[in-house]
């Protein structure tokens, strides 16, 4: 099986304990990191918020202004189970590029993959530069797997946004994430990734897909769950997508046959642009935001994921340090370095459940922090489990806005991402504020997906590659358009 329901936490994120022993420094302490602490009311508040930016995006008069552009895929249902047979497929869109060779036989799902690197120059370099080092990254990779004479279907799991004009055809929209690629926004990417191929002339390769990573999660839980009917990614960044009928999407410009029904990738990371978040954002979302290389972009995204919570943590560290009311007052080069407190030590900081603190002496020693004491130690884990539940809870708002939206009486939510997977309360956090959120008598569950940026484009190709096979008649009924 490839996906499982976590299994609940015992232990209780420190946001929730008394953990201080002097009541003076809770206050200083507390002043400091209040802002982090949402209420009721503003959680409520964001639930008609987002509805309104889903509702924006979706209208055919609104979209072009919207910030949340809940862009149609060409990805109509979810797997039938039947698909069958060899696929490559690449995941481009955050920390690790793989190459992945996957093989669906039924329920039975096999696969192989690589992590190549990309250098940071890339990363921001020019868009055929970028492309000629994944068509590399295919060929050596078909060369080690012994592929090289075989003509394989491949699926692209290209997860930043994109206006999707077709299954094979998406144009970027922006760079997000840490990439800037020069002349690649605006373009198709399958284009350019063809091109590529064809400079080489060594590899038979043609994609037949390009999806984002959060229909590769959905399609990979679908694969074993028909009620799965959002994807949910919380990793570098965070992203979801849904099923919507076609009647409440305007752009819908494909056919109107069954099922009536499309995946929307409502690139929700772009909540907030225009400013509808800033009566909940912080000085330290501020900071972020600033030295970020996307400004005034991202902002829900900022809040929640990976690639920041981190460094909100850090600032937030650095500003009571500042104020004497952590480490004596005297810190490192490290804790003042932007990128260096990272959010895995948030995870592991809030793993620590007991006094000794084991973990989180163990970030301050890679921190290089000379002398602390347990106090400092709960004052840290108390500063990180404010920002991770502040970030669960508003994942937690998009997920019950979603839901509530949907008002199907029973969904499964694919979540992939090392946050979710890897943090030891956000899955109950998030099950806790859906909970308080979704309109009685709806039921949900968050179930972690492995794996779907791979099997998930393996599983939209196999269909892809099926209806090529079967011919132009049968296109459309199948649930798939290309
Ligand atoms: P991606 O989203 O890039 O496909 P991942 O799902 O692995 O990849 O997410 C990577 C992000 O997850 C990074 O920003 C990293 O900081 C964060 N991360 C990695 N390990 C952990 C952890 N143990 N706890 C919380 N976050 C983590
Ligand atoms: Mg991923």
């Amino acid at each position: 099986m490839s996906q499982e329901k976590k299994e609940p936490k015992r232990s209780k994120p420190a946001s929730k304990r008394d953990i201080f022993k002097k009541p003076v420094d809770k206050h200083s302490v507390e002043n400091l990191v209040r802002p982090f602490i949402l209420k009721d009311e503003d959680y409520k508040r964001l639930m008609e918020i987002m509805l309104g930016e889903f509702n924006k995006g979706l209208g055919k008069e609104t979209n072009p202004t919207a910030k949340v552009k809940m862009y149609p895929t060409y990805v109509r249902d979810v797997p039938d189970g039947t698909e069958n047979g060899n696929f490559l497929a690449l995941d481009l869109g955050g920390t690790n590029f793989r190459v992945l060779l996957i093989n669906l036989n039924g329920q039975e799902v096999t696969m192989e993959s690589k992590i190549y690197l990309i250098p940071q120059h890339i990363m921001t370099g020019t868009g055929e530069h970028l492309f000629d080092h994944i068509a590399e990254c295919i060929y050596k990779f078909m060369n080690n797997h012994d592929l090289l004479n075989q003509k394989i279907p491949l699926g692209f799991t290209f997860s930043f946004p994109c206006k999707q004009m077709g299954l094979n055809h998406a144009v970027l929209t922006q760079w997000t994430k840490g990439f800037k690629c020069e002349g690649v926004e605006g373009e198709d990417v399958v284009r350019l990734l063809h091109e590529a191929i064809k400079r080489r002339g060594d590899i038979d390769v043609e994609c037949l897909a390009v999806i984002n990573d959060t229909v590769g999660a959905l399609m990979s839980c679908a694969h074993s769950d028909r009620e799965c009917a959002i994807g949910l990614i919380l990793g570098t960044g965070t992203n979801a997508c849904y099923i919507e009928k076609l009647e409440n999407v305007e752009l819908w410009d494909g056919d109107n046959n069954e099922p009536k029904q499309v995946m929307i990738n409502t690139e929700w990371g772009a909540l907030g642009d225009d400013g509808c978040l800033d009566f909940i954002k912080t000085e330290y979302d501020r900071q972020v935001d600033k030295h970020s290389i996307n400004p005034g972009r991202q902002t829900y995204e900022k809040m929640i994921s990976g690639m920041y919570m981190g460094e909100i943590v850090r600032l937030a560290l650095e500003k009571l340090r500042k104020h004497g009311l952590l480490f004596n007052g005297k810190g490192s080069e490290e804790l003042s370095t932007r990128g260096r407190f990272y959010t895995k030590y948030v995870s592991e900081i809030e793993s620590d459940v007991d006094d000794h603190f084991k973990n989180t002496k163990q970030v301050f020693e890679e921190l290089a922090l000379e002398k602390y004491s347990d106090e400092d130690c709960r004052i840290a884990q108390y500063v990180c489990s404010l920002v991770s539940t502040r970030a669960a809870f508003l994942a937690a708002v998009g997920v019950a806005t979603l839901l509530n939206k949907m008002e199907r009486p029973d969904v499964s939510v694919a979540v992939d991402g090392s946050l979710y997977r890897f943090h030891p309360h956000f899955h109950d956090l998030m099950v806790e504020k859906i909970e308080q959120l979704i309109k009685p008598g709806l039921k949900f569950k968050l179930m972690l997906s492995h794996d779907g940026s791979g099997k998930g484009a393996a599983i939209v190709t196999a269909v892809a590659n099926r209806l090529r096979e079967s011919q132009s008649e049968s296109i459309g009924e199948n649930g798939l358009e290309n």
